[in-house]
Order: C-alpha cells, then sequence, then structure tokens
C-alpha cells in the first residue's frame, strides 16, 4: 500500500467513526448552467440539527439529494454513515436508504391508500413481519399525533396531516438520519411549528435531522445550527444561528 493510499484509509475511518455525513469538497453540475455546487465541504455530526437555509436556486435540494444518493457528485466525495456513496454499488442502495428517513415539501404519500397504509408500506418494504407491522404503525401514528387517524384516505387530510403521514413514514423504520427539504413549504404557521416541533423531538431521541427551509421565523426562534448555501457555496455555518437577511 502507497502512503497515499494509507492516508486515505486513515481518514476514511475517521469519517466512519466521526461523522455521520461528511461532504468533502463536493461539487456537482448539472448538463447546463453554472454549478449547483460548487467545492462544499460541511460535516454533520451524529444527533446534530441543522437547518439548511439560502436562496431558491442556491444548492440545498441538490445537497440533499446527493446524500439520498439520487445524485453523484460530479467532483469531492459524499459520505454518510461511513459509505462513501461514488463507491455504493446499485444493488446496495436500497439498503443504504433504509437508514435515512426523508420528508418533502409536497408529501408524497399514496394518495388513493388510507394513513395506515402508506406507513405500513415502508415497513413491508423492508420486509419487517405483519405482526411487529401492527403494532409499530399505530405507535408512530400517535407520536406524530395522529393516533385516531389511521383509516382515514390521505387526501381527505389537511396539509398538516398529510406531512405528519409522511414523518411517520420516514420514522417507522427507525432511520439514523432524517432528511427534510422544505418540509413545511406548504404549512399554515401552525402546522409549520408543530412539524418542527416534531423534527427536534425526534432529534432529541437520537436521530441526526437536517431541514431545508426559507421559514426565518422557525429558523430564529429554534436556535439550532445553521448553513446558510448561495449559489453553490456555504457562505455561513453558525451553531444557534439565525437566518441571514439577503442584500
Ligand atoms: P434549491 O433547492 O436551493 O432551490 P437546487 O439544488 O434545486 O436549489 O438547484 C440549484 C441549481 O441547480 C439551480 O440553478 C437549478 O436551476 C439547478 N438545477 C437543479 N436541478 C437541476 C436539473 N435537474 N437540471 C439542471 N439544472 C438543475
Ligand atoms: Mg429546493
Amino acid at each position: 500500500m502507497s502512503k497515499k493510499e494509507y492516508l486515505r484509509e486513515q481518514r476514511e475511518k475517521m469519517i466512519r467513526e466521526e461523522g455521520i455525513i461528511f461532504l468533502d469538497h463536493v461539487s456537482k453540475s448539472y448538463s447546463t448552467g453554472a454549478p449547483a455546487l460548487d467545492d462544499v465541504t460541511l460535516h454533520i455530526g451524529k444527533g446534530e440539527f441543522v437547518f439548511i437555509v439560502g436562496d431558491s436556486g442556491s444548492g440545498k435540494s441538490t445537497l440533499i439529494k446527493l446524500l439520498l444518493r439520487e445524485l453523484v457528485a460530479s467532483d469531492g466525495s459524499v459520505f454518510v454513515m461511513g459509505h462513501n456513496l461514488a463507491k455504493l454499488k446499485h444493488r446496495q442502495i436500497p439498503k443504504f436508504r433504509r437508514n435515512l428517513g426523508v420528508v418533502f415539501q409536497d408529501f408524497r404519500l399514496l394518495n388513493d391508500r388510507n394513513v395506515y397504509e402508506n406507513v405500513a408500506f415502508a415497513q413491508r418494504i423492508v420486509e419487517t413481519p405483519v405482526s411487529e407491522i401492527r403494532r409499530n404503525v399505530p405507535a408512530i401514528l400517535a407520536t406524530v399525533g395522529l393516533a385516531g387517524k389511521y383509516k382515514a384516505k390521505t387526501k381527505r387530510l389537511s396539509g398538516g396531516e398529510q406531512q405528519r403521514v409522511a414523518l411517520a413514514r420516514a420514522l417507522i423504520n427507525n432511520p439514523s438520519i432524517l432528511l427534510a427539504d422544505e418540509p413545511t413549504g406548504n404549512l399554515d404557521p401552525k402546522n409549520s411549528w408543530e412539524i418542527m416541533k416534531l423534527l427536534e423531538e425526534i432529534n432529541e431521541q437520537g436521530t441526526t435531522v437536517v431541514v431545508v427551509t426559507h421559514n426565518r421565523e422557525i429558523v430564529n426562534a429554534m436556535q439550532k445550527r445553521v448553513v446558510t448555501m448561495k449559489k453553490g457555496v456555504i457562505v455561513s455555518d453558525e451553531e444557534e444561528g439565525a437566518y441571514i437577511d439577503e442584500d
């Protein structure tokens, strides 16, 4: 083994042990336009709660997609839970994603199914025994405040309720990391707060939580780490940060 290889191996070992998310000089270009991410280095440790803020088009969703391995970096390396995502084989991706919960602005539920089915589905995919699913689904629905709603069709629910279903689905397999891309983008202030408080509770149970948001009031009130992006670069990264005003 050459010295270079040895150093690389040592570094990867460190990444596995210390960091749950590590972007190392990551760039991502689409076929057109300026790079969506331009030499981004970001470390998120186990159990952190991090807001990612920035103007539309600043690269936030691209960053989330890289963490999910929906996209692969054009340059640099992305490490998640000890995996170098560029080296992950296609057949390893489903197993990798089981440890990631994801929530989006538009909920992405199965709208013709009921609440129970939407959540149970995530457990069937990972071949959880039916008896366990029957125990787990009501328990997780209770934690998101939907205990009585499991028979309702999701399309009949309010936005806030739909996002709770999405959150229950994201959490049912006990992920190490929860990624949320503008989870309150379609919600009124009251429901936005309730969803953010749930994310905080989930984080307090030990899950690493990364939340992309435009919700200035909530970011400023919650006093978490705030990573601000602009045109594909991180322009600030503050503990107990605030939403930085543009211009
Ligand atoms: P944000 O989530 O912060 O709004 P995105 O990551 O969605 O930003 O986008 C970052 C930049 O990359 C934008 O300029 C956007 O137009 C561009 N972009 C995003 N997705 C694609 C794509 N599939 N093809 C080409 N350009 C894209
Ligand atoms: Mg986005």
